[in-house]
């Protein structure tokens, strides 16, 4: 993919999320890793004003060249993602609803659904909270994916991550989905969850289909 290509991804991605309603206004953001570094949304433009060159490269050491928009004030969280995790080539970040209201009241999401276990794992475990943007934000961030592809982030939101951002765009819609069905379960007594061993059969079943896909 040119640089030029990633740029327009990312602005078609961004408006995505305000079209489906999974973020609002300057919230949120997205990367791709790139060279040897990154392209990452910039800080405080509405997706309606986005445009493929506001999209930031920010380089591995940290560095924004001159004349570049201000990069995501979240843009250290991803950095600190792509260093940790080489399987990661694009990240989703968004306030949710559904998925901010549980990162809010500290409630991860059980095995309620066997599409829980698009994440990577049998549920989907809350970062601590860490001001938004720090590295302490990164690392508690890592730490609680441990190698999966979505976490929720206390008192603040969600993040996915994938090979390439549609497939982490896919995982942040599901993830939200399932972060609405646990809502709505709350709300008439609670959801009957899916035992351990149904959750390991799905999650490899899933694992199976992602690299079919990959190859072909
Ligand atoms: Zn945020």
């Amino acid at each position: 993919m040119t640089e030029d290509e990633a740029r327009q991804q990312l602005v078609d991605a961004m408006r995505s999320l305000d079209a489906r309603g999974l973020n609002r206004g300057t919230s949120g953001n997205l990367s791709v890793r790139f060279a040897s570094g990154m392209l990452v949304t910039p800080s405080g433009v509405t997706p309606d004003r986005l445009t493929a060159d506001l999209m930031v490269y920010v380089d591995g050491d940290g560095s924004v060249a001159a004349g570049s928009a201000r990069p995501s004030s979240e843009w250290q969280m991803h950095m600190g993602l792509y260093r940790r995790r080489p399987d990661a080539n694009a990240i989703v970040h968004c306030h949710a609803r559904y998925s901010t209201i549980l990162a809010c009241a500290h409630r991860e999401i059980p095995p309620l659904h066997y599409m829980v276990a698009v994440s990577g794992g049998a549920s989907v475990p809350i970062a601590p909270y860490a001001t938004f943007g720090s590295e302490e934000l990164a690392d508690g961030v890592v730490q609680t994916l441990d190698g999966r592809s979505a976490c929720l982030m206390a008192n603040h939101g969600l993040i996915a991550l994938g090979p390439k951002l549609p497939v982490a765009m896919a995982i942040a819609e599901e993830i939200e989905e399932q972060a609405a069905v646990y809502c709505g379960t709350l709300a008439i007594g609670g959801p009957k969850l899916l035992n351990a061993i149904e959750m390991e059969r799905i999650i490899a079943a899933f694992t199976q289909y992602g690299q079919r896909d990959t190859k072909g």
